[in-house]
């Protein structure tokens, strides 16, 4: 643990999985208690009241902004509490590509979520025409100031964020633990130009093809809180020995 930090895992199921993959990951995170780390699974809306275990909580992947009512296909962050979830993601890249979520759509989704009782795991993360431009700070700033514009700093310090660059996610290619390092502490300095005390508080996961091979090296740098994890969260044995990492 650094900082008092408590390590941090989630597993991003995205458009996976089924009523079988529910039943065996219920059955094996319960018989394999990870002590002294917070452990998150985000299936798909449809799958969460189908799991309830004492062993991990449950995240949405997505919430809307607006009040509930006539807006069909979105799901509430009141539905998502109402589910037993205390978590969500919001600005997951894929949301942000294919559903054209701006830095303000997001920042308004956390706050929505806040709003709910849910801590939001904030993602942010930029593609590789950028890390290659050598512009990888001042594309995320653009993402951290519309979020320091629309939460408060006790807003921030009940979040995490997720640094994922969109180059990792799902191909094979993990940012090295140097690379994972120096945006991970260029994004604590950021906060802590906001406040230090939220800087030193903050969990950042980072998230891109973390796998159980490469887990621990990732996890074990001073600004790595833990990580946002999808391919490998679908296989139960791989999600837990991941989350044995942190
Ligand atoms: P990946 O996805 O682990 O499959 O790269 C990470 C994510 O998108 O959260």
């Amino acid at each position: 643990m650094k900082n008092n930090r408590t390590p941090f895992v989630a597993g991003n199921w995205k458009m996976n999985g089924d009523r079988s993959l529910v039943t065996t990951f219920s059955a094996s995170l319960d018989s394999h208690a990870v002590s002294n780390v917070d452990i998150v699974l985000c299936p798909p809306a449809v799958y969460l009241p189908l799991f309830s275990s004492a062993n991990f909580s449950l995240g949405g992947q997505d919430l809307s902004a607006q009040e509930p009512g006539a807006h069909t296909g979105d799901v509430s962050g009141e539905m998502l509490k109402d589910v037993g979830c205390s978590y969500v993601i919001v600005g997951h890249s894929e949301r942000r590509e294919d559903h054209g979520e701006s830095n303000s759509d997001v920042a308004k989704k956390a706050s929505k979520a806040l709003a709910c009782g849910l801590t939001p795991i904030i993602c942010i993360g930029e593609p590789l025409a950028v890390r290659e431009a050598g512009e990888v700070e001042a594309f995320l700033s653009e993402q951290l100031k519309a979020l320091v514009e629309h939460l408060s700093v006790d807003d921030l310090s009940k979040s995490v964020i997720a640094y994922e660059p969109i180059w990792a996610i799902g191909t094979g290619k993990t940012a090295s633990p140097e690379q994972a390092q120096d945006v991970h502490k260029f994004i604590r300095e950021f906060f802590a130009n906001e406040d230090k005390t939220l800087a030193e508080g903050l969990r950042i996961l980072y998230g891109g093809s973390v796998k159980p091979d490469n887990a621990k090296t990732l996890f074990a740098q001073a600004d790595v809180d833990g990580g946002l994890i999808g391919g490998a969260s679908l296989k139960v044995e791989d999600f837990i020995s991941i989350c044995q990492a942190a």
